[in-house]
């Protein structure tokens, strides 16, 4: 066997086997809140302890191939079957070894594909097996080119255009598909890695990134602290390094690296007032990896590199909050995670407040307020649209996609939960109640009740009278918001919005209009959203051509124009919409545009051709975000 054997692995064959119920888990009464609906994994009966991946990465046939060990332990005496998650795996070979003695060729068997789940693996072990501790399953698989994880890109959607690149989205249940494993938020292993590349390239992971390695085609990973499968990542292309600070810096094709570099300037900055805040970075270093436009996320926080859209270089480092909230995952959803995904406001939620707190320490109040109340602005949209099922923080969520569950509302719902907080209990208490909950519950994944009982001891008992248990229950179980809350207010966008109701009215001129550079991207988007309805082609093309917004480099004041274009069938922009619509991949970006088309009742038809053109270009989760928009799915 060439798979290392752990050291106090033992198996034991004994004469038994008779009568046993097949393994799979036992099932839980309904609804149980621990429990991930979205993982066959046997996670009570076997855990993953740590992952070695050895995968060649294959461009021409777009898929990763070689092998993955897990270090499992057996947690129930009597289990027999091991259950993994798989989604698209081609899966050749099984091994178990233990113990020391020689592996052994192990039955498995996929069963039936799940829509959303994908197809659980089962592995039997062998009949005289006894559960004793901890053995080596190794398996040799490859992805299939359709896997969800994994984005393909030709070198013509590169910045640099010489190169192919690929990348990795694991979140939420994608994990799966670039590798069988326990693919829930409950489970942490360690990993280490062997990623084999065109020697041109370079493989960059969610582990100890070296930016010195030499560029052979061979990287070593190693991610030593215990990270659930949600955070595994992988990127491969023509990469190089650019440091920003002691421990933090950018990766990027060298196209977009000077770029990037000005633009994330402020990251170890921003490193430090975390830490002020929240207490130690556990991470060693914080690096950034800036992706191909298709990225379907403004970023994600793998640890020790977060994935970035290029679509925050504006320029004018206007759009840095979305580094602030990766960099703030570092403690929320990646120190303290989710453990199901309907506790996925514990990560996103607290991130986006922490977010707030750091662009506020950064740059300032009126900035940070300026960010708040677009927040607040936003999920009061989404409460429009969200079932009222998804509304609150922790819904009962046991079947549809993790993908596509609240829509975003946890983000914005959370932070407002934690800001109202913040507001009762004051700065410096909620901010120690914080530190002292990362610290509590590191490197664990917990239960939306768990932080319940964590806060009502922990805040709520230990400053009795502010806010009650049954006050933090109706933002956690109820949908929409609670009567009395803290509002995010901020007297620049209120500025802005009266600018909008001012120039539409005629009261003032649109060169006065203009001259106010002084405001804010955030202000900007503020005042074009508060544009009201009925204005004529030539108001809008005149206003258009004064503040130069179709030919904006800013991607969200793009994004809240093109908006407004499609809204309103403001035909003069509409090449330049078709611009944006080619030119960003990140779902937040183009979705809401093409939602509009289609709204608009004239332009179904027009939306459904520009997105066949656009398509390949496009992430297989903003094709799954966008298709089932349009009204004819064949059009491609
Ligand atoms: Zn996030």
């Amino acid at each position: 066997m060439s798979f290392r054997v752990m050291p106090l692995a033992v198996l034991l064959f004994l004469a038994s086997g008779c009568g046993r119920e097949p393994a799979g888990g036992e099932e839980p009464s309904a609804p149980d809140r621990a429990r991930d609906y979205f993982s066959d994994a046997n996670i009570a009966q076997f855990a993953t302890r740590h992952l070695e991946l050895d995968l060649a990465v294959d461009f021409d046939r777009r898929v990763l191939k070689g092998h993955v060990i897990h270090q499992m332990e057996c947690l129930q005496p009597g289990a027999e079957s091991i259950v993994l998650d798989s989604r698209g795996l081609h899966i050749d070979r099984i091994q178990l070894a233990a113990g020391g003695a020689a592996a052994v060729d192990l039955p498995f068997q996929l069963a039936p594909a799940d829509p959303v789940r994908g197809a659980a693996l089962h592995i039997s072990l062998p009949a005289a097996y006894a559960c004793a501790g901890g053995f080596e399953l190794k398996i040799d698989y490859r992805t299939s080119p359709q896997a969800s994880a994994i984005m393909w890109l030709a070198p013509e959607q590169t910045a640099g255009g010489r190169h192919p690149f690929m990348f990795t989205q694991s979140q939420a249940i994608h994990a799966r598909s670039w590798l069988p494993l326990q693919d829930t938020p409950a489970v942490r292993t360690t990993y280490e890695a062997v990623i084999r590349t065109p020697p041109e390239l370079l493989a960059v992971m969610s582990a100890d990134n070296d930016a010195q390695a030499p560029r052979n085609g061979r990287y070593r990973f190693l991610m030593p602290q215990p990270i659930p499968s949600y955070l595994l990542a992988l990127a491969v292309g023509n990469l190089q390094f650019s440091p920003l600070g002691d421990n933090t810096g950018v990766y990027a094709e060298p196209e977009i690296l000077p770029a990037a570099a000005w633009e994330f300037a402020d990251t170890q900055d921003m490193l430090e007032v975390a830490e002020a805040i929240y207490g130690p970075y556990q991470w060693g270093r914080y690096d950034l990896l800036i992706l191909p436009p298709s990225f379907p996320f403004g970023g994600m926080e793998n640890p020790r590199l977060s994935f970035i859209t290029p679509s925050l270089l504006a320029g004018d480092r206007s759009l840095v909050s979305v580094i602030a909230h990766e960099l703030a995952h570092s403690w929320s959803g990646n120190l303290v995670s989710n453990r199901t995904w309907r506790d996925i406001w514990l990560n996103e939620g607290t991130t986006s407040y922490l977010e707030a707190r750091l662009m506020e320490a950064l740059y300032g109040k009126r900035r940070a307020d300026e960010e708040r109340l677009l927040t607040y602005q936003s999920l009061l949209e989404s409460l429009q649209t969200v079932p009222l099922a998804m509304q609150p923080l922790a819904p009962v969520f046991e079947s549809g996609d993790p993908d596509e569950g609240q829509q975003g509302l946890e983000y914005a719902k959370g932070q407002m939960l934690l800001e109202h907080l913040e507001a009762l209990f004051g700065r410096d208490t909620f901010d120690r109640f914080m530190a002292g909950y990362f610290d509590h519950f590191a490197f664990q994944a917990i239960s939306t009740e768990q932080f319940l009982d964590y806060i009502d001891e922990h805040l709520l008992q230990a400053r009795p009278g502010i806010y009650s248990r049954d006050d933090l229950q109706e933002w956690l179980y109820q949908p929409g918001l609670p009567a009395m809350m803290s509002v995010p207010h901020s007297d620049n966008l209120d500025a802005a919005a009266a600018d909008a109701q001012a120039w539409a009215s005629g009261e003032l001129p649109v060169d006065k209009l203009s001259k106010k550079n002084s405001w804010s991207p955030q202000a900007a988007i503020y005042f074009i959203k508060a544009l009201p309805a009925g204005l004529s082609e030539d108001r809008l093309a005149q206003l258009d051509r004064a503040l130069g917004l179709s030919a904006t480099q800013n991607a969200e004041i793009a994004r809240a124009w093109f908006i407004e274009v499609a809204k309103r069938r403001h035909l003069p922009a509409y090449a330049g919409m078709r611009e944006h619509l080619g030119r960003f991949g990140r779902t937040r970006l183009i979705e809401p545009v093409y939602r509009e088309l289609v709204a608009n009742r004239r332009d179904a038809g027009l939306a459904a051709e520009i997105f066949a053109q656009a398509r390949s270009a496009y992430h297989p989760l903003t094709i799954a975000a966008i298709e089932p928009l349009l009204p004819d799915h064949n059009l491609q």
